[in-house]
């Protein structure tokens, strides 16, 4: 195989980018090469699937700034989008919330005494801000979507790759997730390192109905935004992710007794005799920079590293990144 350009990894970020590198380069023969047997098998398709606002990142940074335009691009994707209903952060202090929010152009509100006694059904809240412009994505029919379209526009998907070296192209382009720090070593670059932070969910059997996802005050550095109500395509609950740190890739769920308990202090109504261990993820996060790092270090080599939360928000302005360095 030659390509003219080859995409390394076949999660939420390399199919987009592939999209992105046809529509610019209409002649060009591109390849997607995944890992794994299928297409969103790694962080995109284990994740809380919440389409973010951009309210938690630094001002202009990369996760503030395509956080933004990605919630935006996302709306014109058909169907992607399933529950737009908004968020509602809880906790005791929001101020410095609130600020962020103000900062980074955020639309949001305090929630009303109404609103709070309703909140008050489903957690505790003496305070809570609410978020518009978040919502529910239904990923996985969205991978299923995107490997039609780009099988029709001609893009060669390879899935099962085993990475024994690279068939030659004019291009390369690294989103391989928690692989993309092996790749650039492999192919000579140095200076980023990584580390693993496991999530998992519980799904419960709970009706569970507010009519928003409700999130507490994220953790610390944004090591998780803390365990928080999912909303699954098919209407059911589950809450989660909590933040354990790992030293590989390990998808196994091990004891749940913590994560439970941190689930009913949270979300007191919810019965514990309701929860079943549900999905894992793994956080990919670099130990010399906080924000996404986007760049081509060389001409024919291009990269996107440390593609942690809001990736999957940001990844149709991240495809878009990555294709004008192309
Ligand atoms: C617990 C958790 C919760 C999250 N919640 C949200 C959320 O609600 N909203 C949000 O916006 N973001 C969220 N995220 C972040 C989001 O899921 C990621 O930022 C996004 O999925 C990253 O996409 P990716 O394509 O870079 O990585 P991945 O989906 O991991 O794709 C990388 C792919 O590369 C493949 N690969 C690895 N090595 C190689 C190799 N050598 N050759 C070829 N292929 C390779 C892997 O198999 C994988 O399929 C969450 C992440 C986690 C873990």
């Amino acid at each position: 195989m030659r390509a003219d350009c080859l995409i390394l990894g076949g999660g939420i970020i390399g199919l987009m980018t592939a999209r992105e590198i046809v529509r610019k380069y209409p002649d060009w023969d591109v390849a997607v090469l995944e890992k794994s047997h299928y297409f969103g098998d790694g962080a995109t398709g284990r994740n809380s699937g919440v389409l973010h606002s951009g309210i938690y990142y630094e001002y202009g940074s990369l996760k503030h700034r395509l956080c933004m335009e990605g919630n935006r691009l996302w709306r014109s994707e058909p169907s992607a989008i399933i529950w737009a209903c908004g968020k509602m952060i809880v906790g005791d202090d929001l101020s410095e919330l609130s600020k962020r929010a103000i900062q980074n152009d955020v639309r949001h509100r305090k929630a009303t005494a109404q609103e709070l006694l309703q909140l008050n059904h489903f957690t505790k809240a003496s305070e809570a801000i609410f978020v518009h412009d978040t919502a529910v994505l239904d990923i996985g029919r969205f991978i299923r979507e995107i490997v039609v379209e780009l099988t029709e526009m001609g893009v060669s998907l390879v899935p099962n790759f085993e990475d024994t070296g690279l068939p030659p192209a004019n291009w390369t382009i690294n989103c391989a997730g928690f692989g993309a720090i092996d790749v650039r070593t492999k192919l000579g670059f140095k200076g980023y390192s990584q580390k693993l932070v496991k999530g998992r969910w519980m799904a419960s059997t709970y009706r569970f109905e507010a009519p928003w996802l409700i999130y507490p005050k994220p953790l610390p550095n944004l090591l998780g935004l803390g365990v928080h109500s999912c909303i699954e395509p098919d209407g059911s609950v589950r809450f989660g992710p909590d933040t354990v740190p790992v030293d590989r890739m390990d998808y196994s769920f091990g004891d749940a007794s913590e994560l439970a308990e941190a689930i009913v202090q949270q979300f007191p109504g919810v019965p514990k005799s309701s929860l079943r261990p549900s999905t894992v993820g793994i956080r990919t996060k670099l130990n010399e920079a906080t924000d996404f790092v986007i760049q081509s270090p060389e001409k024919g080599y291009a990269e996107a590293l440390g593609i942690e939360s809001p990736g999957l928000t940001a990844a149709p302005a991240i495809a878009k990144m990555l294709s004008s360095l192309v």
